[in-house]
């Protein structure tokens, strides 16, 4: 029952909320019964409202509600006569049709196309009504509505005498006679006595408009100050209104129709003392209302005005040769009344987007109330005698226009801001109790709702922080101010992470903006990087040592990362020298770059690093690099590639240099003996073959001479014995050494193997060297140094500035990221390595102190001993070619 009240509560307040204050975010309403959310609910709630209490300017908020359109409602009344021109009027059964019938003018002679019949529909013809009946049908309605938020505007048209005065006030003397005015100021209080769940507030007012000047009919009223500045006429968003026209609040009818008396003295009054006639003035007299219901949680208010306009005499003055004051008078009625038909011909013409309302004072004070948003009703009063027939029809067409405007009545409903605030105060106490009750069902003590304070905020950070390292399982859910709190702290402590980093990486590299386009095109015309930014020769941009992220690698916030990059671009730059790129060729450190290719296999080295220079069509060999020392410090320019291999050979890479050439003068001896053995082998043929020519030559003389046999025996000169005992033994020789020659091969070819691993490990080592020594940031020179935990260049700069991991760590890490299967060859390079690391061990007992084997830097630069095929290079070949043979002289 709590929840239902709750959410009821919930949707009410956020419905009114969410179209008033236009909420963002929304609430869903699948979790609208959700204590907490709820309570997040008020909690933002209540930030709108104070954000709202502060604004100055949000003190009313205007809605209306839209209606259908409608047309005005034009009638006419006729005055009362005993002459009336019955052959001339005429009314239809409809009570709506006027057919007015006019007499040719013989005058005009027999020619005469002179207009003789009119008929003008109107919604009602009042012939002989009373007041009462009168009131009961112009005005009732709009007055009732007028209680409902509508605006309404009566307006009594006509000649003078015709009883636009008599219509609209009445005869004030006589009860019974009274007009519009006063019967709707007393529709209005019996219609608030009869809605005693609103509180409705009267206020009047009454303007006169005489020769285009404003006249306040109640100024004289003792508690209006005499106004200093003449009134004038104010448009804003709300409406028109009189600037300087007292506004009178009437709490009841008599004090109202003091004030209508008041006011209708006063024209009388100033009919005299001023000499004006007060046919020839136009009045409206205004009553506001402002309804708000007395229900405390509606804040939604209605207000209105009803005008109430007795229009100055519409006859045409300027015909009766009047002059002075009058035709001054003429002039103005005529003109404010022409304007007036203007204005209305404008609003009936649906094409028409413009009105001119501004053209006199009359259609000016009347612009909110002369079509637009309200009901508006017009009389048209006119004489039933044939004399007026002409102002009649005049009149009456006046009205026809006025039936073709239409309207479009709309509430005017507001919203009293202060009222609100007070319901959603109350509101908010109230959920925040069935919040209690709903922790309390649910066994949740001590939730507190209210804003954090310093001490809890700062608890939250130290709770995502804790999060972030791992030390802390998980963050309990409290409530949703909590949630959003813990959210908030980790976007201070995500960014403070960010600057951290940032400000680390910025002590340490240049980065270049993504979007700088003539800092990359200058880099790349540099040719330090290529079109994605990777380095230039890079595979996938994973090169090693550099540190330069390619723009397509996004570590961080985007724009974080591009502007490092350009900073390190930029710094590197003031390193090395604006006026000498460096050539990208030149930074080419990755091993895919010299790894040694079948063509190559039995050049030299340095051919090789010259050739790759070469092919690498670069910038000009740097002569004057200058030469490395114990640790130089690092050349403004890298020197090019050829010239350091000569510094490394020298230097770093003496041992493998030596144990290279050693090898390599190995294997140069063992070709050099197989084709000495060969070309023996050739000769020990070519004498066989004479041989055993000379022994065929012998055996056929013998054949020729006959045959000496001895007792079975053949008998055979010295001569061809000699021969014989010879082949024997070239074929002696020859088996030798074809078979010295066979081993020959085997080791040549094993001797290039062990060459190429060995010229292979050179080039690793140079390369691995060379970009150490010239692009490692030289902050980082110090944990490559010998001593250090790190073995230098045998792991991406990414890894060597990570601080704080063990090398074991950075082992795993590094087997991750260069793993030439990815991530899910892992288990299967663990095992490999296991299994290398067993061989290593076995190679060590097996080997002994003569073959010790130098572990492969990879290895070594982790901690780990282990070794593969690399350390057999290290060796000279006489040694493992000694042992081989030692075995293989076993073996035979
Ligand atoms: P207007 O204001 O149009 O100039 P009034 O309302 O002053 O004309 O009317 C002129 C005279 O005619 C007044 O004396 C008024 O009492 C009288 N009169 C006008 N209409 C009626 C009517 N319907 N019944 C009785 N008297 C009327
Ligand atoms: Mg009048």
């Amino acid at each position: 029952m709590t929840t239902t009240i709750t959410s009821h509560h919930f949707l009410s307040t956020c419905s009114v909320l969410g179209s008033v204050l236009d909420l963002e975010g929304g609430f869903k309403r699948d979790k609208r019964h959700h204590p907490v959310l709820q309570a997040a609910c008020y909690l933002i709630w209540e930030l709108k409202l104070s954000q709202m209490m502060r604004s100055k300017n949000s003190n009313k908020h205007y809605f209306t509600k839209m209606g259908s359109r409608k047309k005005v409602h034009a009638f006419v009344r006729v005055r009362p006569t005993d002459d009336f021109a019955h052959e001339m009027i005429k009314y239809r059964d409809d009570n709506k049709t006027i057919d007015i019938h006019l007499k040719k003018d013989s005058r005009r002679g027999v020619v005469n196309n002179q207009q003789t019949d009119w008929s003008f529909k109107l919604d009602r013809v009042l012939h002989d009504a009373s007041q009462d009946l009168v009131y009961e049908t112009v005005a009732k309605d709009v007055v009732s509505q007028a209680l409902n938020g509508f605006n309404g505007t009566i307006m009594c048209y006509g000649q003078t005498g015709a009883g636009k005065t008599y219509t609209m006030t009445g005869a004030t003397e006589n009860y019974k006679h009274r007009g519009i005015l006063p019967r709707a100021l007393q529709q209005v209080f019996k219609m608030i006595e009869e809605r005693p769940t609103h509180a409705i507030t009267v206020r009047v007012s009454y303007l006169e408009i005489y020769n285009e000047s404003l006249f306040d009919l109640l100024s004289t009223l003792p508690y209006v100050g005499p106004s200093v500045t003449p009134m004038t006429i104010v448009e804003n968003p709300q409406g028109v209104f009189i600037k300087g026209l007292s506004v009178h609040l009437t709490s009841q009818e008599e004090d109202a129709f003091s004030l209508l008396f008041e006011g209708e003295t006063n024209r009388i009054i100033a009919s005299h003392t001023m000499n004006k006639n007060s046919s020839r003035s136009h009045c409206i007299f205004t009553i506001y209302v402002e309804a708000r219901s007395r229900t405390l949680s509606d804040e939604k208010y209605v207000t209105s005005k009803i005008n109430l306009v007795d229009l100055a005499g519409s006859e045409r003055l300027g015909k009766s040769r009047s002059e002075g004051r009058v035709l001054k008078e003429a002039t103005y009625i005529n003109k404010s009344l022409s304007f007036l038909e203007q204005a209305i011909i404008a609003l009936g013409d649906q094409k028409r987007d413009h009105i001119p309302f501004r053209q006199c004072k009359l259609t000016h004070a009347l612009k909110d109330s002369l079509g637009g948003n309200c009901n508006m009703v017009l009389v048209t009063n006119i004489y039933g005698e044939a004399a007026q027939l002409e102002e009649t029809l005049s009149s009456l067409r006046f009205a026809s226009r006025m039936k073709l405007v239409t309207t479009e009545p709309t509430i005017n409903e507001k919203y009293d801001a202060e009222r609100m605030v007070k319901n959603l105060e109350k509101e908010l106490a109230l959920l925040k109790q069935e919040l209690a009750i709903h922790d309390s069902l649910a066994n949740r003590t001590l939730v507190n709702y209210d804003p954090m304070d310093e001490i809890q905020i700062a608890e939250i950070n130290s709770q995502v922080r804790r999060y972030l390292e791992g030390t802390l399982e998980e963050i309990d859910i409290i409530n949703l101010r909590q949630i959003q709190e813990v959210f908030n702290q980790f976007r201070v402590v995500l960014s403070q992470q960010e600057q951290e980093v940032e400000s680390t990486l910025r002590r340490k590299y240049t980065l270049i903006d993504k979007n700088d386009y003539a800092a990359i095109s200058a880099v790349q015309k540099a040719g330090l990087v290529d079109a994605d930014g990777h380095l230039v020769g890079e595979p996938d941009g994973q090169g090693f040592g550099l540190g330069v992220a390619p723009f397509s690698t996004k570590p961080g916030k985007k724009s974080k990362s591009k502007k490092m990059f350009k900073e390190q671009l930029s710094s590197s730059a003031r390193k090395e020298g604006a006026s000498s790129p460096l050539s990208g060729k030149d930074l080419d450190v990755s091993t895919s770059k010299t790894q040694l290719t079948p063509s190559s296999k039995d050049g030299d080295v340095k051919d090789m690093v010259v050739r790759d220079r070469e092919t690498s069509n670069t910038e000009p060999l740097a002569s004057d690099s200058p030469k490395e020392e114990l640790r130089p410090p690092r050349p403004s320019t890298p020197p090019a590639k050829p010239v350091a291999f000569e510094d490394f050979k020298n230097e770093r890479g003496s041992e493998i240099n030596r144990i290279f050439k050693e090898n390599k003068s190995i294997l140069n001896e063992r070709r050099k003996r197989a084709s000495e053995t060969t070309q023996r082998i050739n000769a020990i043929k070519r004498e066989i073959d004479m041989t055993k020519e000379a022994l065929n030559l012998q055996k056929s003389l013998r054949e020729k001479q006959g045959e000496y046999e001895n007792k079975g025996l053949m008998i055979i000169d010295e001569e061809e014995f000699l021969l014989i005992l010879k082949l024997k033994d070239l074929k002696k020789q020859y088996r030798t050494e074809y078979q010295d020659l066979r081993d020959l091969r085997a080791e040549i070819q094993y001797c290039q193997h062990l060459v190429d691993q060995c010229r292979h490990r050179l080039l690793t080592e140079f390369d691995i060297w060379y970009n150490e020594s010239f692009f490692v940031p030289e902050d980082l020179q110090m944990a490559l140094k010998p001593g250090g935990s790190i073995r230098p260049g045998m792991m991406p700069l990414s890894k060597i500035v990570s601080p704080g991991e063990d090398d074991q760590d950075r082992f795993s890490q590094l087997q991750q990221t260069t793993l030439p299967e990815g991530p899910d060859s892992v288990s299967f390079y663990n095992a490999k390595v296991k299994m290398e690391q067993k061989e290593a061990g076995w190679g060590r007992q097996h080997l002994g102190g003569r073959m010790a084997c130098s572990p492969h830097p990879f290895w070594k630069s982790w901690g780990l001993s282990a070794c593969n095929s690399w350390p057999w290079t290290n060796k000279k070949l006489s040694c493992l070619l000694e042992k081989k043979n030692r075995r293989g002289r076993k073996s035979k």
